[in-house]
């Protein structure tokens, strides 16, 4: 086991992850930029290193001076977290030369899923079901419009770099799609440095259903379920539950298998996430995330298992802590993001939090990275917190979410808290009947 863990993140999951560290007697590092002196993870910490000034790429992202706080520190391992440098090959290929552990799947298992054109052909080649689209990159316009017509329209324009709903384009016509293929290249130069695009059908209704997997890197793998991730707004989670309301046992198990099945013949080591879209009782693989999620406490909720000292275990050299007969799922989870924003125009609200009074009980989890007296800096994303809620069923849990979201007080700034209120006395939520598009559309007609 590590003596020493630095954890290359900031807010709720760098807590989260001390958290794990903790309870296994791992002492712990963590970094911060200027702009996170006073934030709750260096706080915790055991040691802190301020690595740089706020602007991620000058300290979170800033490889070199990650590691010379390994080096200071004699940290024998780095969690990377979510985002920032979680699935970045290069960083995972530097620690093995460096003899630093990356707690992670290996840096080639990183590169294939990352090149969201080569993850499907990986997937398809181990036996998962994709969604139909253009074999491999489409080169240009006139390209784009055969495969495009041969399909049939509408059609999504994705960036093969892609990452947080960027250069992703509908195209509904054949008159859309000069104007989409051109808009998600720009999108995907400017925000990947790569302008690579391909096609795939583009789903009306289907529901986002992700599998949680882990593998020791031998060969054995297990799955932990799945994962609902159906409410979005802008191709991002906003709310995500386990079970998914649309899946019965049967079906779970059938998914889960061809899952688990896939990363054995990969030798997938750690924690991973195959996503789907799921219509009309058929799955579709769109990208696998060679990291935890940020939704990992519902999994967490139903089935008992602590996900980050899994991947701890794993890549100090140990195996898998459960069978895949001794996975069991109990009651029902739901997760809600609560990010500092406006809650009907998403606007950013950074600012002193001057009350914080979070909800408690029985099956109620609140991983958050504020305090009550912090000031939110303006440079990262908005997430402050999640609310994470269990019931025996869909129902009690819903009941327990309304009530801890009518205890839950943030002053000073603006928070999503109000939007989940709201969302969850929704019959359409309340009946599990929603899909990816959902949200939007309910948000643009409370618009109007
Ligand atoms: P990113 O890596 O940018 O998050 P994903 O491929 O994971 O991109 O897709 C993000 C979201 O975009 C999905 O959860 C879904 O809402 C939507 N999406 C992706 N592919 C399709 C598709 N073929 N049809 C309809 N919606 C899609």
């Amino acid at each position: 086991m590590f003596d020493k863990v630095l954890i290359a993140n900031r807010g709720e999951i760098a807590l989260r992850i001390q958290r794990a560290c903790k309870e296994l007697g791992i002492a712990t590092v963590a970094v911060h930029s200027t702009a996170d002196a006073d934030a709750m993870h260096v706080r915790l910490a055991d040691e802190s290193v301020c690595i740089g000034p706020p602007p991620a790429s000058e300290s979170y992202l800033n490889i070199p001076r990650l590691l010379a706080a390994c080096e200071i520190t004699g940290a024998d391992a780095i969690h990377p977290g979510y985002g920032f440098l979680s699935e970045n090959a290069r960083f995972a290929e530097i620690l093995e030369e460096h003899d630093i552990t990356f707690i992670g799947p290996t840096s080639e298992h990183i590169r294939i899923m990352g090149d969201k054109i080569e993850a499907k052909e990986t997937a398809k080649r181990l036996g998962i079901p994709v969604v139909p689209g253009s074999d491999g990159g489409v080169p240009n316009e006139v390209e784009a419009q055969r495969i495009a017509k041969s399909m049939g329209f509408p059609v999504l324009i994705k960036a093969a770099a892609g990452g947080g709903g960027r250069g992703m384009k509908v195209a509904r016509s054949e008159e859309d799609l000069e104007m989409a293929f051109r808009t998600a290249r720009a999108e995907a130069k400017a925000a990947f440095g790569d302008d690579s695009v391909y096609i795939e059908k583009y789903l009306t209704h289907p529901r986002h259903i992700e599998i949680q997997v882990f593998g020791d890197g031998k060969g054995n793998a297990i799955h932990l379920g799945e994962r609902d991730c159906s409410l979005q707004r802008r191709h991002q989670k906003i709310l995500e539950e386990a079970p998914s309301p649309a899946l019965n046992a049967e079906q779970r198990k059938k998914i889960g298998t061809t899952v688990a099945n896939a990363m054995k013949k990969l030798k997938y080591r750690g924690a991973g996430t195959v996503e789907f879209l799921y219509e009309d009782g058929e799955f579709y693989f769109i990208e696998m995330n060679t990291r935890l999620q940020v939704e990992h406490p519902v999994t967490e909720m139903i089935t008992g298992l602590d996900l980050v000292l899994e991947q701890i275990r794993i890549a100090s050299g140990g195996s898998l802590s459960v069978t895949q007969e001794e996975v069991n799922f109990s009651g029902h989870a739901i997760e809600c993001r609560i990010n500092a924003e406006n809650p009907k125009n998403f606007r950013p609200s950074p600012g002193k939090i001057t009350y914080w009074h979070p909800p408690g009980g029985l099956g109620v989890r609140v991983d958050s990275g504020v305090y009550q007296g912090y000031r939110i800096p303006p440079n990262y994303d908005s997430l402050i917190g999640k609310l994470i809620v269990h019931g025996k069923n869909r129902n009690e849990c819903l009941m327990r979410l309304r009530r801890c979201l009518s205890e839950f007080v943030i002053d000073g700034i603006e928070t999503t808290i109000p939007l989940f209120t709201e969302l969850c006395r929704h019959p359409d939520i309340a009946n599990g009947l929603y899909d990816i598009h959902w949200l939007e559309r309910y948000l643009s007609q409370s618009e109007g």
